[in-house]
């Protein structure tokens, strides 16, 4: 008789747990764009907001980078460099958008059927290829 090496079924038990990575990443072209037009002089948050003026404020990539832009305009970027600003709000992106899938109703009724859903928020470097986890993970 031929014994099998691995355990019955029934006492195999592995927790399985989803992962969702929310990666942004550095010299993002978009995070750069929201950042100029959040900076210029007559960026007015009440209005209607174009971050590429080459494009009609209501085009879908107008529309895509309104929540940033208009995010950019929240963060405390006075006296940083470009560099510097831009790595906030770098930051800041993955940081939201981990907020915001937190909260959705994908997320919260995984949560609530008890399934262990875990959000990570991470930027990857293009010049060093790492990975910076930005420790805002959501989940049991
Ligand atoms: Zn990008």
């Amino acid at each position: 008789m031929v014994r099998s090496l691995l355990p019955p079924l029934v006492h195999l038990v592995i927790p399985i747990f989803l992962l969702v990575v929310i990666v942004g990443h550095t010299s993002c072209g978009g995070a750069i764009a929201c950042l100029k037009a959040a900076q210029t002089p007559n960026f007015n948050l009440d209005g209607d907001i174009v971050t590429i003026d080459s494009h009609p404020g209501d085009s879908p990539l107008n529309r895509w980078l309104e929540p940033l832009t208009r995010l950019v305009s929240t963060l405390p970027l006075a006296g940083k460099s470009q560099e510097e600003a831009l790595s906030i709000v770098i930051d800041a992106n993955v940081v939201e958008q981990v907020e915001r899938l937190a909260l959705s109703k994908t997320i919260q009724g995984a949560w609530e059927g008890g399934h262990p859903v875990r959000i990570h928020g991470w930027v990857y470097d293009l010049r060093t290829g790492l990975l910076r986890d930005l420790g805002v993970t959501k989940g049991p």
